[in-house]
């Protein structure tokens, strides 16, 4: 699917002349990006967002990543995000699609687990395609191998999990430890506020 169209979703649940939100598709700077966004919307969640595609496909984490490796966390598939939204942080006006604040969480890059097997490497695309993503994270805060599973309840439901490596920590939780943006440092209050 072109981008342009997969990103027809998007573009139809916002008003741009009322959002801050990027409309413009962006471009990837070589590597493949990843991004988690912290949104204090009407819950609180994480989004998972990994460049597949030239668009950046997208997870809803109601409880965000965690780095033990016992902890799978649901990740529920919503619509594809331009690539520039990797950069977003600010806040969605009350009233608009996921009104809110939206932190920067972690940004980095990734390496597809999948296409380094030998005996069946599979693209992200592909991967995407077969409901199982496994993904090596170079993040300010993730590192390190972490999986995507769809699960059988449903089409958008999803697994996100840490894999087995150095990186894991066990009993640890991420979200509590490192609350802050990764690009600014501020608390989701100050980006709230507006504090510069
Ligand atoms: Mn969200």
């Amino acid at each position: 699917m072109s981008s342009e169209k997969s990103l027809k979703p998007y573009r139809e649940k916002r008003d741009f002349h009322q959002t801050p939100e990027p409309f413009g598709q962006g471009e990837s700077p070589g590597k493949p990006v990843y991004v988690i966004q912290k949104h204090d919307a009407s819950h609180l969640h994480y989004d998972l967002r990994l460049e597949i595609e030239s668009v950046l496909k997208s997870w809803a984490v109601p409880k965000g990543p965690s780095l033990d490796p016992k902890v799978r966390r649901l990740a529920l598939l919503v619509e594809d995000h331009p690539i520039s939204y990797a950069g977003f942080e600010g806040t969605i006006p009350e009233g608009q699609y996921g009104g809110g604040t939206v932190m920067v969480w972690d940004k980095g890059t990734y390496r597809n687990l999948q296409a380094e097997k030998p005996a069946a490497p599979r693209s992200m695309e592909q991967s995407f395609g077969d409901g199982k993503i496994e993904v090596y994270l170079d993040g300010d805060k993730l590192k390190g191998a972490f999986a995507l599973v769809k699960t059988k309840q449903s089409e958008k439901s999803w697994l996100f999990f840490k894999m087995k490596d150095e990186f894991a920590q066990p009993g640890s939780d991420i979200t509590v430890s490192e609350p802050d943006s990764a690009i600014t440092g501020r608390t989701i209050d100050e980006i709230a506020a507006g504090k510069e």
